[in-house]
């Protein structure tokens, strides 16, 4: 009798795991549109991030197992799909009700390099195929118009305010309605009310991600316009050195104050690549793992001192999307991606383990 069925397919893809989530992806109902046409096979594996850092293992381990296990499929189309999972606290905040998850990128102070990393974050995202929107939070300096380099206004519809799109990420900022310099005489409630008109009265649209480049620093600016935000989780950037690694762990305490998750710690300017291939530790290294473990949340990854990261942010045009190919464009999509499975994990936490799949169910 043939082998060639659908139980048999799942069965065999019950030997494939997700290693973020922790279980098989059959059990986790990833497995769709099986299609038997004759001895050719294809169906779809739905991850639940477009940027998640294991597909292609999976893709592979599946197309492996799926072939050992029925030898006489002659050929095999497996394709990768994503539906990115939302966020838990959508029904008990229906605010940015289109946006599945909001991720706030923070520091202990300011130039550890936190918009940096936002902006490429977002950008790196949206290259994997996320569809992403970036909040610059920063009232005081905003600095995401001149990372983007975008000098237009933002248009209405339906008496909303339209975001600014550019290099795949929809980008608000106050820095796009007002002069620059009129931006550090607001007071705080005010700064706060602008951040939270910026969920309210854009249009963001249906959004897989929606970073917040959160300002600087751990007062009572920052933590009013975290509680207001219903978050994802928090990113917080920091240095190597011991001056800023205090800052980070009081950022991280503000977070934990407020119950929002740590999805994980970014170390900026850990090392320096010399043009004759040595490295150098300028602000020395591994203090943010350090933190990480402390605080035991995920450290994300270590991001180099890296000439065209700072000319990316001068010139509006950030390296992830100018030189993807390069060193540190692919150190900042590891790290995306590492965020991308660290909100996975926590949104699949919080919810109810699935619902097995009857195999009878697959049978086309
Ligand atoms: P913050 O948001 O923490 O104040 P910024 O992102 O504005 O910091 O960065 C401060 C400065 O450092 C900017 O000029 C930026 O281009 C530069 N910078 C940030 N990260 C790096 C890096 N890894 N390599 C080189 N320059 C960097």
């Amino acid at each position: 009798m043939s082998s060639l069925n659908s139980e048999n397919i799942l069965s065999a893809l019950r030997a494939v795991r997700d290693p973020d989530l922790n279980r098989d992806i059959v059990a986790l109902n990833f497995v769709k549109d099986i299609k038997i046409d004759g001895k050719n096979v294809s169906f779809s594996i739905e991850l639940t991030t477009p940027a998640c850092p294991v597909k292609d293992q999976m893709k592979a381990q599946a197309e492996l197992v799926v072939k050992q296990s029925i030898p006489e499929i002659e050929k095999l189309t497996v394709t990768m799909t994503a539906s990115v999972s939302k966020r838990a606290n959508m029904q008990v905040t229906p605010v940015l009700t289109g946006v599945k998850n909001t991720i706030a990128v923070a520091s202990g102070k300011g130039g550890v390099g936190k918009s940096t990393v936002a902006v490429n974050l977002a950008v790196a995202l949206a290259k994997e195929g996320a569809s992403v929107g970036l909040i610059d939070c920063d009232i005081y300096g905003p600095s995401i118009p001149l990372m983007f380099n975008i000098n237009e206004k933002p248009g209405m519809h339906n008496q909303k305010l339209l975001p600014l799109e550019k290099y795949g990420v929809k980008v608000m900022s106050i820095g796009f309605l007002i002069d620059a310099t009129q931006a550090v005489i607001w007071r705080g409630p005010m700064a706060s009310g602008a951040v939270k008109q910026f969920m309210t009265d854009v249009e963001w649209g249906e959004l897989d991600y929606l970073v917040f480049d959160l300002p600087p620093g751990t007062g009572d600016i920052q933590l009013t316009i975290v509680q207001q935000i219903p978050l994802t989780g928090a990113v917080i950037v920091t240095t190597p050195q011991e001056m800023s690694l205090a800052d980070a762990r009081r950022g991280m305490a503000m977070f934990q104050k407020v119950s929002v998750p740590i999805l994980g710690v970014v170390e900026n300017m850990s090392y320096f690549v010399s043009a004759n291939g040595e490295r150098e530790n300028i602000f020395d290294n591994g203090g943010g793992k350090i933190v990480a473990e402390q605080f035991k949340v995920p450290f994300l990854g270590e991001i180099p001192i890296y000439t065209k990261i700072r000319i990316g942010g001068d010139t509006g045009r950030p390296i992830t999307d100018s030189e993807p190919l390069s060193e540190p464009a692919k150190i900042f999509s590891n790290i995306a991606k590492n965020l991308a499975a660290q909100i996975s994990i926590s949104n699949y936490s919080k919810q109810a383990a699935p619902i097995e799949i009857s195999l009878g169910n697959n049978n086309q």
